[in-house]
């Protein structure tokens, strides 16, 4: 089996240098590409970025990379990549994602079908096994993805399973979540630090303060789910065990945090409460049934981060206005606050009534939105004070 692998993140359009700034902190060099992030490394290295990486979607192998016009191409390069080093005799290995884009081979269920039957072909071949026989496939699930761009294929193998959004902690949604990793892009990419308070005041099913706590907490968001590679038979239990158990003593304890959500529904503050609970952040957080209107604070340096409705899916355009204008009121005389706000409305700054100091395009899924940022005046505590 192989020790050294090519690895891929993927991520959402507009995240990519978000992971690799994660992969950095975690002492991994990287490429940031569009959509992925490269980087290399033994099964330690995907076994941690899947357990620890907050803003990716998936971690991927690199089994093979090679140039192909025709089908025949497609099938010699697949062949040749040593299946031998990751498929046991076995095991299940479907095909399961075919994409290509701007190249000569585009129909993408015949290039899974010729991938398939190369894959079948070696196993059969170095294996030992009938040629007219299909290979047994009962065993653990080893997802085969292929991509062509520009007539160059990348066959790749898929480590997370599930995507890693799904952190295991959500089972109750509301009508508009964000996804988990999304969430934790916007607290990446605000100004928050742990000492200073936090507010959600359109919290929803709690997922922006229940990844800035885990965050805070250095809680890895991957330790209440299971992966692909955990049912690999050449997967280093010992190890994976080793990783999995430094992230359990590497959460904090006693801290101190200030992290307020509220929502204008009852039903969703409970929710949001449910979801903290679940995640072990519950004790972090505070949660309030309360109007956004309403918040008022003598707090100082904080951070608002928000993703009100947009319109689009839960309000009536007229709401969303008169939401947003009174959002603006409410907000405005927290001067030292910094503000982050998600809105696919490309009218909210005239809504709100000031402009932002920053705007970055983002996609929640395939909805086209704009991460509106206030930077709060800076105050030194002993200003302040006197
Ligand atoms: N980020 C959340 C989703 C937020 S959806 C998640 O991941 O689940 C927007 C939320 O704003 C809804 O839950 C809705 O109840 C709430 N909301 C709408 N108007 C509000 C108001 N005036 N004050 C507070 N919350 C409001």
């Amino acid at each position: 089996m192989k020790k050294e692998f090519q690895i891929v993140a993927t991520a959402a359009a507009g995240l990519e240098a978000l992971v690799g700034r994660e992969l950095r902190d975690m002492g991994i060099d990287c490429q940031v590409e569009n959509g992925k992030v490269r980087f290399q490394g033994g099964q330690e290295v995907f076994m941690r970025a899947n357990l620890w990486l907050r803003t990716a979607d998936r971690i991927k192998l690199v089994l093979g990379q090679f140039p192909a016009k025709t089908f025949e191409d497609l099938y010699q390069g697949v062949f040749a990549i040593d299946w031998q080093d990751y498929l046991p005799l076995g095991v299940q290995f479907p095909v399961s994602k075919a994409r290509c884009v701007r190249s000569k081979l585009h129909n993408e269920p015949s290039v899974q079908a010729i991938t398939k039957k190369a894959i079948v072909r070696k196993m059969q071949k170095v294996y030992a096994r009938p040629e007219g026989v299909p290979v047994p496939e009962t065993g653990p699930v080893f997802s085969i993805e292929v991509a062509i761009l520009k007539d160059q294929v990348t066959v790749l193998l898929d480590t997370s399973g599930d995507s890693l959004f799904k952190r295991g902690y959500r089972t109750e949604k509301g009508g508009a979540p964000l996804k988990e990793n999304m969430a934790a892009a916007l607290v990446n990419l605000s100004n928050w630090f742990p000492d200073k308070p936090l507010v959600d005041p359109t919290c929803g099913s709690g997922t922006i303060v229940i990844e800035a706590a885990m965050k805070a907490l250095n809680q890895a968001p991957g330790l209440q789910r299971s992966f692909a590679f955990e049912a690999w038979p050449w997967v280093d239990q010992a190890l994976w065990k080793m990783v999995k158990e430094e992230a359990k003593a590497a959460k904090k304890t006693n801290l101190d945090l200030r992290i307020m959500a509220s929502d204008l529904d009852g039903k969703m503050v409970s929710l949001a409460q449910e979801n903290a609970k679940r995640a072990g952040v519950a004790s972090s957080i505070s949660f309030k049934q309360m109007r956004l209107q309403d918040f008022r604070t003598d707090l100082i340096n904080g951070v608002i981060i928000a993703n009100p409705p947009y319109g689009e899916r839960l309000m009536d355009d007229e709401g969303v206005t008169r939401l947003y204008q009174e959002m603006g009121e409410t907000f405005a005389p927290l001067k030292t606050w910094s503000k982050f706000i998600l809105t696919s409305d490309s009218q909210f700054e005239e809504k709100f009534g000031s402009v932002a100091d920053k705007k970055r395009k983002l996609y929640n899924g395939t909805l086209r939105v704009d991460y509106y940022q206030y930077y709060g005046e800076r105050v030194r505590r002993s200003e302040s004070e006197s």
